[in-house]
């Protein structure tokens, strides 16, 4: 067989491939090996492995190049090794790997190099999307679809940070729905439920993707709107209040709708989460009091008040 069917043969399969010689200096480098790593073999054939480009490490983040690396102890002994190990990737995200590492000889039995065999760690993989889907689970509320309280918290958080380092401000919406004891009176509580889930998922279809909607309670709802300003706040709540004025929910041949009301407030300087939230509170409070079905957004200085008219 001539040279050029090993080539074949060695980009075809699925686990990434590569040659070491004596002194660990890279002299193939297969198909897999690039997608999984990321570096072609351009980049890679003559470097050598200790330079330390894949940064092997093992689960509690120790380096593996100097000390541990399984190429390096084959190389020594003679013996083949199998490792659970983590890659680093050019991107610079860790990839979980399995990794097994065989001496090559010569014909007197001479170690001339070695061979390393790596796979993506399935099993690693498994556990890491069923966190994924666990913690979609603990953050998601059940009736509605949308972020959950502790969502809202976890955001919270993150907003706190980026303002600690003095990133755009941010907004928030608080929206409350009117006269919702009236829903549950009239309909019943599985509808009033079903209500709840219309509007929720009427308000996250109309967002932006970096927006977060979250269910603060009952038929209250939290939006958090990242890098805007007053204006696109105050338009957006209108445009959401008038999108819910315009939903409904058919129930035995009727369209039930509702109305929301909208307090908003934009994030001051060096101002945290919660005291934002607080101010948005407040304008809901006064939507309440002047009439319902209405945005209200404070910025300290200057309330904004828009009426409906449509
Ligand atoms: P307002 O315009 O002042 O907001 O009037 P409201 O009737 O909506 O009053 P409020 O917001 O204080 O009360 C909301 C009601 O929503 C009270 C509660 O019975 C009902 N509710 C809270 N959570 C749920 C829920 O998960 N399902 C249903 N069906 N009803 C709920
Ligand atoms: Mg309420
Ligand atoms: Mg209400």
């Amino acid at each position: 067989m001539d040279q050029m069917f090993y080539q074949t043969l060695l980009n075809s399969v699925t686990d990434g491939i590569y040659f070491v010689d004596a002194e660990r200096r890279i002299t193939y480098w297969n198909k897999a090996a690039e997608r999984l790593s990321g570096y072609t073999a351009a980049e890679m054939v003559g470097k050598i492995c200790s330079e330390n480009l894949l940064r092997h490490e093992d689960e509690s983040g120790c380096a593996l190049c100097e000390k541990g690396c399984p190429l390096a102890a084959t190389l020594c002994d003679g013996k083949e090794k199998h490792h659970s190990v983590f890659m680093r990737h050019k991107l610079g995200h860790k990839v979980p790997v399995t990794v097994q590492a065989s001496p090559m000889l010569d014909s007197g039995g001479k170690i001339v190099g070695a061979v390393e065999v790596f796979a993506e760690n399935s099993e690693s993989l498994n556990i890491r999307r069923e966190m994924e889907l666990l913690r979609k689970e603990v953050l998601t509320d059940k009736l509605t679809g949308i972020g959950n309280r502790r969502y809202a918290e976890i955001t919270m958080r993150n907003l706190d940070h980026a303002m600690e380092q003095n990133l755009a401000p941010f907004g928030v919406l608080f929206i409350d729905i009117d006269d919702f004891k009236a829903v549950n009176d009239t309909f019943g509580h599985y509808i009033g439920d079903q209500v709840i889930h219309m509007v929720a998922q009427t308000l996250m279809s109309s967002l932006r993707f970096l927006d977060v909607i979250c269910r603060w309670g009952g038929e209250e709802f939290v939006v958090f709107v990242p890098n805007t300003t007053i204006e696109n706040l105050t338009g957006m709540a209108e445009r959401l209040r008038k999108i819910v004025q315009n939903a409904w929910l058919m129930h035995d041949g009727e369209k039930v709708s509702v109305t929301a009301s909208f307090g908003g407030a934009m994030s001051q300087h060096n101002e945290y989460s919660i005291a934002v939230l607080t101010r948005a509170d407040k304008q809901l409070y006064h939507c309440k009091n002047s009439g319902r079905n209405r945005t209200v957004i404070d910025n300290t200085e200057e309330k904004r008040l828009l009426c409906p008219n449509a």
